[in-house]
């Protein structure tokens, strides 16, 4: 319980000894939620996505504060949940949310993915166990007309950025022409985006997520689809030197601020690949640019793509302001929340 000025009652909160966040409130006010309140929550989460119709079988199911579940996260794929507890007060629930979460969605398995960075704050160890059931090396999933394999014991996040599926829809409606899908992972974006493109480059910085993207491809039947392992900066200058255009660039790098310090270098790299791009860009070629970082809110990111669109002497108009996918939501009084923007350009 928490008291405010005079011991009048704010509501109740999980508490923490170790972290910057001593109490992440769950209920306000005299709102006593009592027993069955994680099971409560968890079955509202579950619903709200089943309302959304998502053209999918891997998305988000608990999306922490904006959910009211601090510091938890579940996402779904097909049969299978990934489930992280981010601070003591929820780690410690971890029986009750697993019996929960049996009754709500009958999984076959659920795999604690609780190998973040941010447990260390908390004083919690960083391991990735099964909890229940059983959980396969790699697990089928589907978006839309293109399917995935995804690793969740060791892929990035929880296995798949589900955070960009919606935006990979929106740019389906103006990819075409030669793609360049730059920070590419498993080719979610190059896949989603290749039947209606001519052909199709995907760049990545790891290995083995080039290897996955070719396997990727070949479970979807897509053979206009090359995968290169290399540094996106390089790439993009060796494509300005060498005079290779194209009509639909994507750009998805992962956060380049990670805390307040790093925002200036960060703003200088969104700068500068986002500059190349569009020199790379034929006209009236589209330009899909993101930012994860929540140091870098909407306005900066704008003002960043103003000046790399200044400094490439383009005349470029938006065509969409996005953000991540509504199965993430933004919790409107934290504006940090609102992590992923997406911006969708034209070159003219
Ligand atoms: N677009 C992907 C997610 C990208 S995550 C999707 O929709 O699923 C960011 C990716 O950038 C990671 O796969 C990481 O390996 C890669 N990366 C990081 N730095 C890079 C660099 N300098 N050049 C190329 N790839 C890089």
């Amino acid at each position: 319980m928490v008291l405010g000025e005079r011991d009048r009652r704010l509501g109740e909160a999980l508490y923490s000894s170790r972290s910057q966040i001593a109490l992440r409130m769950v209920s306000i006010g005299d709102d006593s939620p009592g027993e069955g309140l994680w099971r409560q929550r968890l079955a509202t989460a579950v619903a709200f996505r089943d309302g959304l119709h998502i053209d999918a079988t891997a998305y988000r199911v608990v999306h922490g504060e904006a959910d009211r579940l601090p510091s938890l996260v579940i996402d779904r794929y097909g049969d299978y949940l990934v489930i992280q507890t981010l601070s003591q007060g929820v780690d410690r629930r971890m029986t009750e949310l697993t019996q929960a979460l049996v009754e709500i969605l009958s999984p076959k398995g659920i795999l604690a993915r609780n190998d973040p960075k941010v447990r260390g704050l908390e004083g919690l160890e960083q391991t990735v166990t099964v909890v229940y059931g059983e959980i396969p090396d790699i697990v089928q999933v589907r978006e839309g007309e293109v399917h995935y394999r995804a690793d969740l014991r060791h892929g990035q996040k929880t296995g798949l950025f589900l955070d960009q599926r919606e935006n990979r829809v929106a740019a389906s409606h103006y990819a075409r022409g030669r793609l360049l899908d730059c920070f590419s992972y498993n080719g979610a974006f190059a896949l989603s985006l290749a039947k209606y493109c001519s052909e199709v480059v995907a760049i990545d910085a790891s290995a083995d997520a080039v290897t996955r993207i070719t396997q990727n491809a070949t479970l979807n039947g897509v053979t206009n689809v090359t995968a290169r392992d290399a540094n996106v900066f390089d790439e993009l200058r060796h494509f300005e030197k060498s005079g290779e255009r194209f009509q639909t660039i994507v750009l998805d790098p992962p956060a380049f601020a990670k805390n307040k310090a790093a925002v200036d270098n960060a703003l200088a790299g969104y700068k500068d690949i986002n500059l190349r791009a569009l020199r790379i860009l034929e006209p009236g070629g589209v330009l899909v640019t993101c930012s994860c970082s929540y140091n870098v809110d909407e306005p900066m990111f704008l003002q960043v793509l103003a000046d790399a669109a200044a400094d490439a002497r383009a005349h470029v108009t938006v065509l969409e302001k996005r953000m991540q996918g509504r199965d993430h939501p933004v919790l409107l009084t934290v504006p940090e929340t609102y992590y992923l923007k997406c911006v969708i350009l034209r070159k003219h």
